[in-house]
């Protein structure tokens, strides 16, 4: 499922539409250059899950946990630059096998040993200063079922 959207408001827009679908346990990888979106995006989520709380950055904590609606947590992850996880990457397996926490996960090649195969990984590419390409992919039937569920969301 491809998008493109036309400006950092749509693509909160777009994250707020996703978070509406999630319901505890998503794993959801973002990948993408440095300021092509997906802490804007994460924001959008943020929103879709009731949560109105400031979404920072996570880049020099490495993680921040917001709670969301419905007994819901949202546990956001930024492994910029970092090479090996360490001890978070234990601890990353506990958040992710926890069906009421939806994991977002940036610049996860320092876990993606640890991250099931079985997540939505969502890639933005900047086409323009505004414009951004917005690719979801499922990695498995578990995330199948939020791609199908986004795809029905989306038809107009
Ligand atoms: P990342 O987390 O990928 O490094 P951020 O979300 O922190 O990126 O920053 C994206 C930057 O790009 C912000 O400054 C934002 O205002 C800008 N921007 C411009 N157009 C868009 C768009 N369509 N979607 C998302 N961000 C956009
Ligand atoms: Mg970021």
């Amino acid at each position: 499922m491809i998008f493109t959207v036309k400006s950092e408001s749509e693509t909160i827009k777009l994250g707020q539409e996703i978070g509406a679908q999630l319901s505890g346990g998503e794993i959801i990888e973002l990948i993408g250059d440095v300021g092509s979106g997906k802490t804007t995006l994460t924001k959008g989520i943020a929103i879709g899950l009731g949560i109105t709380e400031y979404i920072q950055s996570p880049s020099f904590t490495i993680n921040r946990v917001y709670k969301a609606r419905d007994e819901i947590t949202l546990t956001h992850y930024d492994f910029y630059r970092l090479t090996d996880a360490g001890i978070m990457a234990n601890e990353m397996k506990e958040v992710i096998s926890d069906n009421k926490t939806v994991t977002v996960v940036e610049w996860a090649e320092a876990v993606k040993g640890v991250l099931p195969i079985d997540r939505v990984s969502i890639t933005i590419s900047a086409l323009s200063e505004d414009v951004r390409k917005i690719e979801i992919n499922s990695g498995g039937s578990k995330s199948d079922k939020l791609v199908e569920v986004l795809k029905n969301a989306f038809v107009d």
